[in-house]
């Protein structure tokens, strides 16, 4: 019996390896590339509906950033140097940048009109450490945030889970005081970037309640990051009865990715991506949007985009 096969928006542009690493550097060109090839090695890639990426205008980064900030972002196009003290530029870094950003509103849009049923977008440079007016950790626009905008613009309440290692801290400050977008993340906490993330962190105002962080500590292996997804995260994603979910998938939790610090292996980043598929069939007519985050170990890179693209298809593994 052939597989079902959904239909699955993929955002991918070569420009997105126009924003050049630094020699030795982890968020670099080669991430993609492995994920492209881990794609067509499982035979997905070929698989997929391609949605192109275009530039964001400043008028829809406003919707997660502060002019001031976007205009600066603008200004250092072509420049090469630092946005701040850990993110790179180099010449192209800044349409790379805006084309992620674009591209990541476009396909929720096209999710949003029930034009495609989910998406992945594969882009860098990635996104949740951008603030509303600051870069951060290798991130120039919250892709993920923007994207959960354009839903949250069209009168959906959305739900963003992040199981990158690294709190993203920029997606909860974009949504900290709002009622309509909840934001769950689940990272390394406790003498680790970005350093934000307690438990405590819950929102205010209209947005209290609708943070949810999950620390976790230094070694923690996949059997433990599944019992916090199960026993704290999927439990309010339900609760909050979202009409979608975004993803921000990080596969830096990895056990071999060289910045994380965690033990996490394919399996498990394989279940939590069909829990996450469930979760949306069950509360957001299948919707579901991934986007990609860290992950710097190139094998456990291509390994975890697989295992989410195959959960996105319902494809056996
Ligand atoms: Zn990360």
């Amino acid at each position: 019996m052939r597989d079902a096969v959904m239909n699955v928006g993929l955002l991918y542009d070569e420009r997105f390896l126009e924003h050049r690493a630094p020699a030795g550097h982890p968020e670099c060109e080669q991430r993609l590339e492995a994920c492209v090839q881990a794609l067509e090695q499982a035979e997905l890639w070929s698989r997929f509906e391609r949605v192109d990426a275009r530039r964001a205008s400043a008028e829809q980064l406003g919707l997660c950033h502060e002019e001031p900030y976007i205009r600066r972002v603008l200004g250092a196009e072509g420049l090469v140097g630092q946005l701040d003290h850990d993110t790179f530029m180099s010449p192209g870094s800044v349409e790379a940048a805006l084309l992620a950003a674009g591209g990541c509103i476009a396909l929720a849009e096209r999710i949003a009109d029930g034009a495609l049923a989910r998406g992945f977008a594969l882009v860098r440079p990635p996104g949740h450490h951008a603030e509303p007016a600051a870069s951060g950790g290798f991130c120039y626009f919250g892709n993920a945030a923007l994207a959960a905008a354009t839903f949250a613009q069209r009168g959906m309440r959305v739900a963003i889970v992040d199981y990158d290692v690294h709190h993203g801290n920029g997606t909860q400050d974009i949504f900290y005081r709002r009622g309509d977008v909840f934001f769950a993340s689940m990272h390394r906490y406790g003498g680790y970037y970005p350093g934000t993330g307690a438990a405590s962190e819950r929102g205010v105002g209209e947005g209290e309640g609708k943070t949810l962080n999950v620390p976790l500590s230094a070694g923690c292996d996949g059997a433990t990051f599944l019992a916090r997804f199960e026993d704290a995260i999927a439990p309010a994603v339900s609760a909050f009865a979202p009409d979608m979910l975004v993803v921000s998938a990080g596969y830096d939790a990895h056990e071999r990715d060289p910045l994380g610090g965690l033990r996490v292996d394919d399996a498990a980043f394989a279940t939590i991506a069909k829990r996450l598929v469930q979760l949306g069939s069950e509360h957001c007519d299948g919707r579901v949007l991934f986007v990609l985050e860290g992950g710097y170990d190139f094998q456990a890179l291509g390994a975890g985009v697989v295992s989410a693209t195959r959960a996105l298809m319902e494809v056996a593994a």
